[in-house]
């Protein structure tokens, strides 16, 4: 479908400044040089109507509604206008033991032991109920975090669902995931999350822990808690038994609470490098199980021979969709240098025609930051970028004037050693650097502590396998980039954590293997 703008590309490449001019279209348009766009897309803005916000959410633990254990509240802000959306109950390490022990009551009192055909219908249930309240969760999920109504309408939630219809299908059939051996429930899985997916993120976490006989406390991220929270009634449409699914919102220190706590089993933690490795000092010395699934700064590989049109969009799709806020994001372009001109205008013209804006309007392609915090980590770095001598480029499109929002930004001449070719932005910037040979792009994609995702493009398939075969990512997209599903598991190596989630490797960190 093509995607239409109101605004010209026209920022200055040397120094960055935007420079508005008449609104004249892109080249590839085919109108003619210079020629003024003579369309502008009407608002479709998304109805708020489905959802009801409540003006206070309390904890959910033991199945029920409950204020923290001092009365604390916070707010949780929509990013798009900086208003505040909610109150929300902020729990305390008290708290989390209340949560620790209502999931260990339900672990021995019902789920633990439940029949895994029985756990499936649950999990069935829950699926089918997200699936039924689909536009509810997106609507809500778009207003706490910023993230497009389309993303979070296509992506986001029905993934979200497709992970429970997954894991509802392993629930009784663990013994063929692990022939041989008997796979045992683990107990308490302590659960932590992030902001850029949050019912993502949620399900990824929550779905094969419960079909693998566990149950669990979950931390969302402070500025997302609303889809977690609407998840917790989503467990009491579908009967769960109380204490099977626990969701403690709170700061850093209640997660860390949850982590030591000694009755939780496992850990699983989604987030930044800093915080994954106090979580790992968190459980050593214990027999906790762990997975982290943290940062990157994955390499998107652009070879002379790939087709170019299917590769801007491919890039654009890697590191502007949900603003680059993704862990995954294809955040360093390496082009080959034979095609490094021809490629950067197109993906000059082709971020002309992004649209930047309100979350809930369903033509939006890029909506708001999730918090001002993040907003200004990425404006951080990207005046680091240009302090650095790398050259900037964004479209001159219009911001609203209220909310945290950031122009789709282009870096070229972006020396190896540059912050913005080594730091996780998690923002909608991407840098460029180039190569001449296979052995050179897999030596620069390998240069960085991470290695949780990266992209070929290129017409051969002996090229795929050959680069893939060398490069350290957990993951290695092939003319194509962000797709995700839930058969197919997903993690990194190096700094970038361990662990899979996702497919039949996502559930073997929730069981414990025995000798039949
Ligand atoms: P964090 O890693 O701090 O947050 C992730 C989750 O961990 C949140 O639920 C957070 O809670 C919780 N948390 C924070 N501190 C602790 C702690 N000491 N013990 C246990 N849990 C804790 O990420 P940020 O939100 O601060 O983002 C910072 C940077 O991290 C981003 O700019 C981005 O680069 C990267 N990031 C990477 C993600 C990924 O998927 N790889 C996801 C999110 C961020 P709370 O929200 O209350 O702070």
């Amino acid at each position: 479908m093509p995607r239409m703008a109101t605004r010209t590309p026209s920022a200055d490449v040397r120094t960055g400044e935007i420079v508005r001019s008449n609104d004249a279209a892109p080249s590839s348009w085919g109108l003619g040089d210079g020629a003024a766009i003579p369309w502008e897309y009407a608002p479709a803005p998304e109805s708020r109507d489905v959802v009801t916000l409540k003006e206070r959410y309390g904890l959910f633990i033991g199945g029920k509604d409950v204020a923290a254990s001092d009365g604390e509240t916070f707010a949780t802000i929509n990013p798009a206008t900086e208003e505040p959306l909610a109150q929300v109950a902020r729990g305390t390490a008290a708290d989390m033991d209340r949560a620790v022990r209502a999931a260990r009551s339900a672990f021995r009192r019902s789920w633990g032991s439940m029949p895994g055909k029985e756990r499936a219908k649950y999990l069935y249930r829950i699926a089918r109920i997200l699936q039924e309240r689909s536009r509810e969760f997106a609507v809500l999920e778009s207003m706490d975090s910023g993230k497009p109504i389309k993303e979070s309408r296509d992506v986001d939630v029905p993934l979200a669902a497709a992970h429970f219809w997954y894991y509802a299908g392993w629930a009784d059939k663990l013994e063929y995931a692990f022939p041989g051996r008997v796979a045992k429930p683990l107990g308490v899985a302590g659960q932590i999350i992030p902001w850029n997916f949050p019912l993502l993120m949620l399900a990824w976490k929550i779905a094969p822990a419960l079909a693998a006989g566990n149950t669990v406390v979950l931390k969302p991220a402070s500025t997302t808690p609303l889809s977690a929270l609407l998840f917790a009634d989503v467990c009491r449409q579908a009967d769960l038994p109380p204490g099977v699914v626990n969701i403690v919102p709170g700061p850093g220190e209640v997660g860390m609470a949850l982590v030591t706590h000694p009755g939780v089993d496992k850990v699983a933690f989604t987030g930044s490098t800093d915080i994954g490795k106090k979580i790992y000092k968190g459980v050593a010395g214990t027999d906790k199980g762990l997975t982290l699934e943290l940062g990157g700064k994955a390499a998107n590989i652009v070879f002379d021979d790939a087709p170019l049109d299917q590769a801007v969009e491919g890039i654009v799709n890697g590191i502007y969709f949900n603003q680059g806020e993704v862990c995954c994001a294809g955040s360093r372009l390496l082009a080959q240098e034979s095609i490094v001109e021809p490629l950067i205008e197109k993906l000059k013209d082709r971020l002309g025609t992004i649209r930047v804006g309100d979350p809930l309007d369903k033509n939006t392609d890029v909506g708001a930051i999730n918090s001002r915090a993040q907003l200004e980590k990425i404006t951080e770095l990207v005046a680091a970028g240009r302090a650095e001598g790398a050259e900037m480029y964004q479209p001159a499109c219009d911001l609203p004037d209220r909310g945290y929002f950031f122009r789709p930004t282009l870096f070229t001449n972006v020396a190896q050693s540059s912050r913005i070719a080594r730091e996780e932005i998690f923002g909608p910037v991407l840098s460029v650097l180039t190569f001449r040979t296979p052995e050179e792009a897999v030596e620069k994609a390998n240069n960085t502590p991470y290695g949780l995702s990266a992209g070929v493009w290129t017409d051969k398939g002996s090229r795929i396998l050959h680069m893939v075969k060398r490069m350290k990512a957990g993951v290695v997209w092939a003319n194509t980039f962000n797709r995700f599903d839930p058969t197919s598991p997903f993690g990194g190596y190096k700094e970038s954590g361990f662990g899979r989630e996702g497919g039949m490797h996502g559930l073997h960190a929730y069981v414990r293997l025995e000798d039949r």
